[in-house]
């Protein structure tokens, strides 16, 4: 009653003293004659051990169900375990003693019969890790009690292999430690895939270093392409008038200007490019975009002169003020008259024509074209071109465009290109933001 068993209780107790009662009254009967009979005090006893009979089955059958269920328990627990290569170890601290699964024992190469102590453990551990364990275990025995450790185990033909351990140590009535018990878990696999992955960060990382460093060496090498090159024409120039007898000295005067402010212009891209693509910022002021459009066409000038190359600019009334990096933009803008020179080539004298136009619907946003009337560009090829290093040409490094992306992008604008609907030539088109705050051109 007292250990919760009331039922039990109430049916053995309850027959009991029913058998006394009965054998009681039914001697009582026979001792004052009321009945001819012996005593029959065993026959009342058939109850007793009839309530005593049918709570045993119950026990047994109890016992067997239990059984069941913990042959089932076993069962997933051994699953789970050989799922993710799990094995169980208790150690008998006083006896130094270690019981362990037989996945446990297979993990460390011991036979199913070898007897296992604190020794023969840390003995097929790697040398490296062997002191660490034992700090860990001490640790885990005087004080924190929980034992948490990941070391390596060599075993000769078996190679090395990483394991994750984890106990807690439990205490006897006087607070000493009695025994450990925990669990090892091979994790050799998910060791390696980590060193792999790291490596494989450490090449990505390599990787994009070295293709930034040649993005950022091939963009420099084709910005100042422009200015070189006009150096070198000026240059030229230069010593065909000093050839003749009497040279023009303000024609003179006038090139080694133009030299200068080349020279200037090379100077001002390495710093320009070097410092966005270190800070990803750029100079943004105020911009009269048609002061911006004359420029750019003074930068192509020779180029354009050249070629047999008109530039027209047509920019609308009432265009505001662009938000910008002057420098940048004007790298943007000659990039474009330079492709559009370019797509002409094939032209015959007298149709290389292009236009450089801005306008304004309301919004905050001006639009900016550079028409040709070059080869055009098929439809195929459209979506390819801002890619870097895509180019069509002989000569050509494919960075232009993907360059003129990443600076209009890097403004809040948008570039893009289209086919003329004349059939001829194609636009390329790009979106300013608004200057706010300031009147209008
Ligand atoms: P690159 O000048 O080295 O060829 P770009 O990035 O400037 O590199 O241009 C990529 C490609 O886009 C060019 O090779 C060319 O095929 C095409 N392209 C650029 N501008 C024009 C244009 N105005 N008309 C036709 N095709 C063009």
């Amino acid at each position: 009653w007292k250990r919760g068993g009331r039922r039990r209780a109430v049916v053995v107790g309850g027959g009991t003293f029913l058998f006394l009662l009965s054998a009681r009254g039914h001697a009582i009967f026979v001792e004052n004659g009321m009945l001819q009979t012996p005593y029959l005090v065993s026959f009342s006893f058939v109850g007793v051990l009839f309530a005593m009979g049918y709570e045993l089955g119950g026990d047994v059958l109890r016992a067997a169900q239990i059984a069941r269920q913990l042959r089932e328990s076993e069962r997933r627990v051994d699953l789970a375990a050989r799922a993710v290569a799990l094995g169980f170890w208790t150690w008998d601290i006083a006896r130094d003693e270690i019981w362990a699964t037989d996945a446990a024992r297979a993990l460390f190469g011991f036979d199913t019969e070898d007897r296992i102590d604190l020794s023969r453990f840390l003995n097929v551990l790697h040398p490296g890790d062997r002191d660490e364990v034992k700090q860990a275990l001490e640790a885990a025995l005087s004080g924190s009690g929980e034992y948490e450790k990941d070391y390596r185990i060599q075993i000769p033909g078996l190679g090395t292999r990483w394991i994750t351990a984890r106990g807690r140590v439990e205490s006897g009535a006087n607070g000493q430690p009695v025994q450990m018990r925990g669990v090892v878990i091979d994790i050799t696999a998910q060791r390696e895939s980590e060193v792999e992955l790291q490596q494989l960060r450490g090449q990505l990382a390599h990787a994009g270093r070295v293709s930034m460093m040649g993005q950022l060496a091939s963009a420099l090498a084709h910005e100042l392409n422009q200015p070189l090159g006009a150096i070198l024409r000026n240059a030229e120039a230069a010593e065909i008038h000093l050839q003749s007898a009497s040279p023009d000295l303000d024609e003179l005067r006038a090139i080694v200007a133009d030299i200068h402010k080349d020279d200037q212009r090379a100077g001002q891209v390495i710093e320009r490019l070097r410092s966005m693509l270190k800070r990803r910022d750029l100079e943004s002021t105020p911009l009269a975009i048609d002061e911006l459009l004359t420029e750019s066409t003074k930068l192509a000038r020779v180029d354009a002169s050249v070629r047999r190359v008109l530039i027209d600019v047509v920019v609308a009334p009432g265009v505001p003020l662009v938000k910008g990096d002057h420098v940048h933009l004007q790298q943007v803008l000659l990039n474009l008259l330079l492709n559009a020179m370019d797509s002409m080539s094939g032209n015959p004298d007298g149709t290389r024509r292009i236009v450089l136009g801005a306008s304004f619907d309301a919004g905050d946003e001006v639009h900016v074209s550079v028409s040709d009337s070059g080869h055009g560009i098929p439809p195929s090829r459209l979506q390819h071109i801002f890619e870097p290093f895509f180019t069509t040409k002989e000569h050509g490094m494919g960075m232009g465009l993907a360059i003129s992306q990443t600076i209009i992008e890097a403004h809040g604008g948008k570039l893009w290109a289209e086919n003329n609907t004349s059939g001829c030539g194609a636009t390329f088109r790009f979106t300013l933001p608004v200057a706010k705050n300031e009147s209008k051109s």
